[in-house]
């Protein structure tokens, strides 16, 4: 299988028999796909570095697809017309709540509720596990008050704590250097309650270098699981 970093929060899966595609946001040339694989679109919430309307026109190109929306990405038909978009591209869509699970054709999804909008997902597609954080993460940093860090602490936490012990073979999970010192809280939080076999660092806004940073430093127990992520359009092969 393959994984290619597309940017930011985005990536691609590539199965055997299914492509998963995760927060694309870009305005530009969309991915070009292999249109013999079923291709699934997980979109975490509407934030506009996570989703971009014009990922819809996939569906012009490739029919054996489907679209995920975390709660709160909506739009009237109004809108998908102003934007040139399809207005039954209702048919392609599912959306999903916090703390929900379904089977969608062979594969099974589950949600949990973000500390910012939306959802993250834990997908179980052909025999593995994927979990795509979105933005749910300890949002934590210093030029905040105490009670929203404590706040904040606990609902990633207990969110966390209802996936403990999960066995998750490849994970998507913030490390955000614009959290300046606390960039790595909600990183080590999560790789100390499940057991992923490897991370990938993502909301990195550019900055590859703070994967090093964390692997020196404060992920150094987690460092044969982190992947060392340098530029967009890398790919990492499994
Ligand atoms: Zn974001």
């Amino acid at each position: 299988m393959k994984i290619v970093y597309i940017k930011h929060s985005s990536f691609l899966v590539e199965l055997e028999k299914h492509i998963l595609l995760f927060d694309y946001y870009m305005d530009g040339e969309l991915p070009k796909l292999d249109d013999n694989k079923e291709i699934l679109v997980f979109t975490s919430h509407k934030h506009s570095d996570h989703f971009n309307l014009k990922i819809f026109n996939l569906s012009h190109k490739y029919s054996n697809i489907h679209f995920f929306l975390g709660a709160g990405v909506r739009f009237n038909d109004k809108y998908l017309k102003r934007n040139e978009i399809d207005i039954d591209i209702d048919k392609y869509i599912t959306t999903l709540y916090k703390r929900q699970e379904i089977e969608y054709h062979d594969i099974h999804i589950r949600t949990l509720r973000s500390t910012d909008a939306g959802v993250a997902y834990i997908i179980n597609c052909e025999n593995m596990t994927f979990y795509h954080a979105g933005d749910l993460n300890n949002w934590c940093r210093e030029s905040e008050s105490d009670d929203y860090n404590k706040k904040m602490k606990q609902d990633y936490e207990n969110e966390l704590n209802a996936i403990k012990g999960l066995h998750i073979d490849y994970s998507f999970v913030p490390l955000d250097p614009n959290l300046e010192n606390t960039y790595y809280l909600g990183m080590n939080y999560f790789l100390s309650v499940v057991d992923t076999n490897c991370v990938f660092p993502m909301h990195m806004w550019d900055k590859y270098e703070y994967i090093e940073k964390y692997i020196q430093n404060e992920g150094a127990i987690y460092s044969d699981k982190v992947v060392r992520i340098s530029k967009p359009g890398q790919e990492f092969f499994y």
